[in-house]
């Protein structure tokens, strides 16, 4: 074991080949966004620094891929233990840094460390498939084989739970891995590299390297490194895949999301109302599955308008850490000021601030970068409010008169990470599930996030690729078929026996 960080308020460090490291890069500060309060200096590594764990993580893989899965996923089995033995400290952290109240962290950490529980099913999941006498004496075999080098680069919106879409199942199916966290929210992966550390994982199978664009860069161009997972922005997701693709890269890129809700006359309003205001202001709107729109369908517009109103006014908003509080601030100072711009766009283009959370006053938290939940309505459907990701809490209220209009609606946005139906009729909600053009469908759903089994399946401009996160398609991501055409002479052998 090695010495990490022993305190926050310090640089933070990279793990490379099994060591912890200063880096020589530029410092940049990590802020608590609850309350604008240095939490430590995270260094923005060199291309060096890249170069020097991929060369690790390629030196590594030679062993690493020899070694037996049953005993790769051994050390997944003493991270999950380690994971939940920490579990209060990390999402403390991630509450710090992040800004979501302390229950969100639990939750995303919870997502985070199934993944690990997933990954461990990997002596089946990896299994290939053959068939005897594809010819007379002729045996065919499809095997799964590591591909080599793998790095992820995470958003900051789930520090733990995002790059465990990936990792786990990397390492399990025998490839070697670097993580870049986001450089808004490095702590956490500080943290559980601490706990990687004690896990005697052989050198340079996992490497932690903080850093912005610069190290992103790096990793798209390095030759070393064989497949990319980001999770991002469309037009950061969009770059990353163009780019590592150009570089013979197997690569995934999760992007942006606007995500709607409709809202039937038949839905049971009480339930609808708490689900999607937990969507809507949850994680402060700071979700890829956060609900963005929600289109009213002929009657519901009375009943629901009132209610959501009411659940906006009266979450109770502070620092994460504090028991009583539902939501936190978001991120930075910067997203504050762009979420509240892009609510006086929507107000601009003739929508009502029917809830206006703009400037809130949070006692003893002057200097945090609050947003209270906002609601629009009256909101045009062709206005840019509404095909703007704003990713913060803010609901814009849309009425229509018909399910064909709500569904041609959603279908005709940008994105397509998330759709919800909210009704009580069956044949409703399969029209829905059948027509919808988005990757991850709620039915009574507001936040319909694939457990670690199932893929995270994001559509149009809010994923890039073919095969996503988790489960399945992760094993598939990270390993390269082969396949063996088999013959053996049948002419005299047995005599030699
Ligand atoms: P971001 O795109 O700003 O940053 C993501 C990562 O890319 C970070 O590690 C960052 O260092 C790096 N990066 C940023 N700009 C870059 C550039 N120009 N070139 C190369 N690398 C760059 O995203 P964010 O603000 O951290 O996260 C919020 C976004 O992520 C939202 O759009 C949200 O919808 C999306 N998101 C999507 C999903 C999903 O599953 N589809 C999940 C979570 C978040």
């Amino acid at each position: 074991m090695t010495q990490a960080n022993s305190s926050l308020e310090t640089t933070l460090k990279n793990y490379i080949n099994g060591q912890w490291y200063a880096s020589a890069g530029e410092p940049l500060e990590v802020i608590n966004p609850a309350t604008a309060q240095v939490l430590a200096q995270v260094p923005l590594s060199t291309a060096a620094e890249l170069n020097q764990a991929a060369e690790a993580a390629a030196a590594a893989f030679q062993t690493w891929r020899r070694t037996p899965a049953t005993q790769r996923i051994q050390y997944l089995f003493r991270l999950k233990t380690l994971m939940e033995e920490q579990f209060e400290p990390i999402a403390q952290t991630i509450t710090q840094e992040c800004g979501k109240t302390l229950d969100e962290s639990r939750g995303e950490l919870r997502r985070a460390i199934e993944n690990v529980e997933v990954a461990c099913g990997i002596p089946m999941m990896m299994q290939g498939s053959n068939f005897e006498d594809i010819a007379s004496g002729i045996d065919e075999f499809m095997i799964r084989q590591p591909l080599g080098v793998a790095a992820v680069i995470a958003p900051f919106n789930f520090p733990s739970m995002i790059p465990f879409w990936f990792l786990p199942y990397a390492l399990a199916c025998g490839n070697t891995y670097i993580v870049k966290p986001s450089e808004r929210v490095p702590l956490t992966m500080q943290k559980i590299f601490a706990l990687i550390d004690q896990i005697d994982l052989p050198k340079g199978v996992i490497n932690l390297v903080n850093g912005d664009k610069q190290i992103v860069d790096a990793i798209l161009d390095h030759p070393a490194i064989r497949a990319i997972s980001f999770v991002g922005s469309t037009p950061v997701a969009r770059y990353l895949y163009s780019r590592a693709a150009a570089n013979g890269k197997r690569v995934q890129c999760q992007g942006g999301a606007k995500n709607p809700v409709i809202i039937l006359p038949d839905a049971d309003i009480d339930m609808t109302t708490r689900i999607t205001a937990d969507s809507a202001f949850g994680c402060a709107g700071q979700r890829c599955l956060a609900a963005s729109l929600a289109i009213m369908v002929g009657e519901a517009r009375h009943t629901y308008t009132e209610a959501i109103a009411e659940a906006a006014v009266s979450r109770r908003v502070g620092n994460g850490l504090e028991a009583s509080v539902q939501m936190g601030p978001v991120i930075t100072a910067q997203s504050r000021q762009r979420i509240e711009s892009l609510i006086q766009l929507g107000i601009d283009e003739g929508a009502t601030p029917l809830v206006d959370g703009r400037s809130p006053e949070i006692a003893g938290y002057e200097q945090g970068h609050f947003v209270r939940p906002t609601i629009l309505q009256n909101v045009d459907p062709a206005s840019e409010i509404v095909k703007t990701e704003i990713f913060g809490p803010v609901l814009s209220l849309i009425h229509l008169d018909s399910i064909d209009a709500a569904i041609a609606l959603v279908n005709s946005g940008q994105y397509g990470n998330m759709a919800c139906l909210f009704t009580n009729s069956g044949a409703a909600a399969r029209k829905f599930r059948y027509e919808a053009e988005a990757g991850n469908i709620g039915i009574n759903i507001g936040v319909a996030a694939p457990m670690a089994f199932f893929p995270f399946s994001g559509w149009k401009d809010s994923f890039f690729g073919d095969l996503h996160g988790q489960g399945q398609h992760a094993v598939e991501f990270f390993t390269q078929t082969k396949v063996v055409v088999e013959r053996w002479s049948q002419k005299d052998w047995s005599r030699q026996f």
